[in-house]
C-alpha cells in the first residue's frame, strides 16, 4: 500500500487482492508495515498497526498513539485503534486481524467486547511464517473472562446497535448562551453518549471535538468487562479526528463531554487533563444528560 490510510473500500480491497494473486485475508499481512508509519509513539518510538477485515468486505487500519506528558495508561493501543475504527464506520463484524507485534494482555482482554470475540482470527507479522495462517483470539486468550461473565446475552456488545437512551438537561452554567458550534457539537456529543458502551457502570459518555476548519468528530466511551482496557471518550474522539487525516492536536478547537451529572464514573476530568495537553488551546464544555425515561427537558 503506497498510501496507507484507515479505511480501504471493499471494492478496493477485492481488487488489491487480485493484484497480489492471493485473497483478502492474506492481503492484510501485505499491508501491515505501510500502516505501521500511521502510529503516533513519541514515547515509545514503537509503530504498531492492525489492519482488520470486515465482514462487510472494507478494511480498517488501526495503530498506536501516545500522548506526550500525559500518563501511559491514556495511550491508544492499535487493536483499540481498529476497533474504534470499525465502529465509527458502523462495520458490521470484525473477522480478521493482523497485527505488527503480539496483541498484549490489555488488547487480547479489550477484543473480548465483540460478540464471538474468540473466533477473531489473528495474524502477528513480526512471527516468522512460510504461509498465511491466522490462529483464533481464543487461542491466544483461553478461559478469557467478558462480557458473558458479567451481561445477558441481549445486551449489545461493541460494534452492535446501541441506543442508552439519554437526553440533554438544561445547562445551568451557560450564562452567556451558546454559539451554534457548540450546539453542533453538544448534539454530536449526545449521539456518541447514547451509542457508548457502557454497559458494567451505565455511565455512557460522548465527546465531540471541532478542528480550526469547522471538521466534527465524534467518540463514544467503550467499556471492558475487566475495567481498565476501556477506552475514553476523549480517546475514541482522537481515532476519529486522526483516521479522518487530521494532523496536528494544535488544530483542535472546541471540544464538549457529554455525561450524566451523577455518574458514578465519571470522565470530566480525565477529558479536561488529556485535551489540555495535547490541544491547550481548545474550548472544551461539559454538558449532562439523564436517561429520557426520567422525563429530562
Ligand atoms: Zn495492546
Amino acid at each position: 500500500m503506497d498510501d496507507p490510510r484507515f479505511v480501504i473500500e471493499a471494492s478496493e480491497a477485492e481488487s488489491m487482492a487480485k493484484k497480489y494473486g492471493v485473497s483478502v485475508p492474506e492481503l492484510l499481512p501485505r499491508l501491515v508495515k505501510s500502516a505501521q508509519t500511521l502510529a503516533r509513539p513519541p514515547t515509545s518510538n514503537y509503530h504498531v498497526a492492525a489492519v482488520g477485515l470486515s465482514s462487510d468486505g472494507r478494511i480498517f487500519i488501526g495503530v498506536n498513539i501516545e500522548f506526550p506528558g500525559v500518563p501511559l495508561h491514556h495511550s491508544i493501543h492499535a487493536e483499540q485503534f481498529l476497533v474504534t475504527n470499525h465502529a465509527l464506520h458502523n462495520s458490521p463484524r470484525l473477522l480478521y486481524i493482523a497485527v505488527s507485534s503480539a496483541p498484549c494482555g490489555h488488547c487480547r482482554q479489550f477484543l473480548q467486547e465483540l460478540r464471538q470475540a474468540g473466533e477473531i482470527q489473528i495474524l502477528i507479522t513480526s512471527e516468522p511464517q512460510k504461509d498465511v495462517i491466522y490462529k483464533p483470539l481464543l487461542s491466544l486468550l483461553p478461559s478469557p473472562f467478558g462480557p458473558t461473565d458479567l451481561l445477558d446475552q441481549q445486551t449489545p456488545l461493541i460494534l452492535e446497535s446501541h441506543d442508552n437512551g439519554l437526553c440533554l438537561m438544561q445547562n445551568k452554567n451557560l450564562a452567556n448562551g451558546v454559539d451554534q458550534d457548540c450546539e453542533k457539537l453538544k448534539s454530536l456529543a449526545l449521539e456518541a453518549a447514547n451509542h457508548s458502551h457502557a454497559p458494567y457502570t451505565h455511565c455512557p459518555s460522548g465527546v465531540a471535538l471541532m478542528d480550526v476548519n469547522g471538521n466534527v468528530f465524534k467518540g463514544c466511551y467503550m467499556e471492558s468487562a475487566a475495567y481498565n482496557p476501556s477506552l475514553g471518550p476523549v480517546q475514541a474522539a482522537l481515532v476519529a479526528f486522526i483516521a479522518s487525516a487530521g494532523a496536528s492536536y494544535h488544530d483542535i478547537v472546541a471540544a464538549v463531554l457529554v455525561e450524566k451529572e451523577e455518574a458514578a464514573v465519571r470522565q470530566e476530568d480525565t477529558a479536561r487533563l488529556l485535551l489540555k495537553m495535547v490541544a491547550p488551546d481548545c474550548d472544551f464544555r461539559v454538558f449532562h444528560c439523564c436517561s429520557s425515561l426520567n422525563g429530562c427537558v
